[in-house]
């Protein structure tokens, strides 16, 4: 199966807030110019014709304000109209007007945004105001019919809480999609908030049981995502799929990179929109060697893993960001990924042989399994109804 063609546009690394854990902004950071994103179009005119998405990611992309996005969104959508492009944007909603919201309807451009749960342990996290502010972005957003998802960033201190942020979805009516606080490559103590393995394998299993538990009520993205690649044995996002060659991030600048996550960290620049680099002359780079020998290192690392098929090691950036690009192990989240693969893949099997028609022939079992809680089959087949 082929992975979707993702572009991701930084239009700066900057952001007006200071969340703790933070690990890309860069408040020296340039804006991009309208001249980058035409360089844009002129690069991906010849470089591939499929299906493109292209998201605006951060720092925090609203930075570079209304009179680029009015100029930036019709350029790429006529300039590769053969690409038949989609939009997205992942923003805090701090500085979302409504003049934004109305050009964003207008393109159909879907937000992700970010909440750690309640004020009092989001702002803990986020900064102080940082929860109203974002509300109020959101109120906007909804005003203009915009759909928003929220990520939640879960940390070695809120993880010790999260039935409260659970409750705090839940009872908001809002879609979840975790994020576990990653090490922090800019700070004296990068660890200080990052989710060990251990506790997020535990909160995935958390989470699972309470996306059944409360089936049709809440969506959780990453639950959705893990049961679906297990089921169908092939990863549906990025983490779980080879990302290389069908992402691509372009910083400020112009500078090409395999990801966002590696945005501002000069070596890991791929090459730059202004040369119109082919696939060919990326592939030619020493990033996407490393890449390269990322996907060969799972090959065979992970070879006698069941879940190789829809874990692919992980994110390459976990696994070769600290490192500096030298591949040394595959995603330090490893365990918490076998974790749960394993829990799910144990309950669709327990799920299928109860609902065996060898069992209904059986009798007592059968009617036992019926009288139990939604399981991940049921998940599954709402899934597909979508
Ligand atoms: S590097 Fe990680 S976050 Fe980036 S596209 Fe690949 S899997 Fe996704
Ligand atoms: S769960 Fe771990 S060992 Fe298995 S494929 Fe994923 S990274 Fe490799």
């Amino acid at each position: 199966m082929k992975s979707t063609f993702h572009i991701m546009l930084i239009p700066t690394l900057g952001c007006p807030a200071h969340c703790k854990y933070c690990w890309s902004s860069d408040e020296h950071s340039p804006r991009m110019s309208i001249e980058t994103i035409e360089e844009v179009v002129a690069w991906l005119k010849d470089f591939r014709d499929d299906q493109v998405t292209v998201t605006f990611h951060g720092g925090e992309p609203l930075l570079a304000g209304e009179a680029f996005y009015r100029e930036a969104l019709p350029l790429l959508s006529d300039g590769l109209s053969h690409l038949n492009p989609t939009f997205a944007i992942q923003t805090n909603l701090w500085l979302l007007t409504p003049g934004i919201a109305d050009l964003f309807a207008e393109y159909n451009i879907p937000i992700g945004s970010s909440i750690d749960g309640p004020k009092e342990i989001c702002d803990v996290q986020r900064g102080e105001g940082y929860y109203e502010r974002t509300m109020r972005g959101y109120e906007i957003a909804r005003e203009h019919g915009l759909d928003v998802r929220f990520i939640c960033t879960f940390t070695s201190d809120s993880v010790e809480r999260k039935e409260e942020i659970f409750d705090f979805f839940l009872e908001n009516n809002l879609t979840l999609k975790l994020h576990p606080a990653l090490p922090s490559l800019r700070d004296s103590n990068p660890d200080r908030w990052t989710l060990s393995p251990e506790k997020y394998g535990e909160l995935l299993i958390y989470l699972l049981d309470q996306s059944l538990e409360h089936l049709g009520e809440i969506e959780v993205m990453n639950i959705n995502d893990l049961c679906r690649g297990v089921f169908t044995r092939h990863g549906t996002v990025c983490t779980y799929a080879d990302c290389m060659g069908n992402t691509f991030a372009i910083g400020p600048d112009g500078s090409i990179y395999p990801c966002y996550r590696f945005v501002g960290m000069p070596e890991f620049v791929m090459g730059n929109v202004a040369t119109h680099p082919s696939r060919e002359e990326l592939e030619a780079s020493a990033v996407w060697k490393q890449m390269e020998a990322f996907r060969a290192y799972v090959d065979e690392h992970c070879k006698d893993c069941a879940h190789i098929k829809y874990c692919r090691g992980g994110c390459p950036y976990n696994a070769i960001a600290p490192t500096g690009g030298e591949v040394m192990g595959v995603d330090p989240h490893c365990p918490a990924y076998a974790r749960i693969f394993e829990e799910i893949g144990g309950r669709i099997n327990k799920e299928m042989f109860e609902s065996s028609p060898f069992l209904e022939m059986g009798g007592p079992r059968s009617r036992r399994s019926r009288a139990t809680k939604p399981g991940v089959m049921a998940l599954i087949r709402q899934i597909a109804m979508r």
